[in-house]
């Protein structure tokens, strides 16, 4: 029986998550500290406040575990974790606020590149390079980041607007919106199937 899935439980949405992974037949474990990277088979890094994961993450000591973890573990990053899993931010008006991404999945994001909370929607967005799905996935973008560059190795699996929002290199799934936020699973299930058996 392999490791239950990793939550990153410091902040932000991720009892939804649990739901969704739970409604999938899967545990989950929550990791707050550097031990519990130990008891999980892949980690999920939730939608919330960049800002104050960045705070919390590195609070705990977390930032070079989990960038350790990521090197041979899937991890999977939702809006604001996609911006703690990308590799660089753009357009902040303001430095000073404090995010520090990890620095994994290669890509440029800029934070609320959406618009502010009053401009969040939701989108219908084509699964179809993830499952080969014909429905689409009602996406839930919460100001969320917009991916405006992608590196030679990212794989775009989705895009809204003719703009990337899931990306994948390697065993790093990243998505501009909340997976969660719905009853369709296919998102979660698609990041579980890439466990090593
Ligand atoms: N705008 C938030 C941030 O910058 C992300 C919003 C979200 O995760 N829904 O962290």
């Amino acid at each position: 029986m392999s490791k239950p899935v990793g939550l990153l439980t410091l902040q932000g949405d991720y009892d939804k998550h649990r739901r969704a992974f739970r409604a999938l037949g899967r545990e989950t474990f929550d990791v707050r500290r550097p031990g519990e990277l130990a008891e999980v088979s892949c980690l999920v890094i939730p939608g919330g406040e960049s800002t104050t994961l960045t705070r919390l993450v590195d609070r705990a000591g977390l930032r070079e575990p989990v960038c350790e973890f990521a090197a041979h573990h899937p991890v999977m990053g939702t809006c604001a974790g996609l911006i703690m899993v990308a590799t660089a931010l753009t357009g902040e008006k303001r430095p000073d606020y404090g995010v520090e991404p990890l620095g994994l999945l290669d890509c440029t994001v800029i934070r609320n590149g959406y618009g502010r909370q009053i401009d969040s929607f939701t989108a219908p967005v084509s699964l179809d390079r993830l499952d080969g799905s014909p429905d689409p996935f009602p996406a839930v973008f919460i100001r969320a980041p917009r991916i405006t560059s992608v590196g030679p190795d990212v794989e775009v699996l989705a895009s809204y607007r003719d703009e990337p929002v899931i990306i994948r290199q390697g065993h790093l799934l990243g998505m501009a919106f909340h997976p969660e936020l719905t009853e369709d699973f296919r998102i979660h299930r698609y990041f579980l199937e890439m466990l090593p058996d």
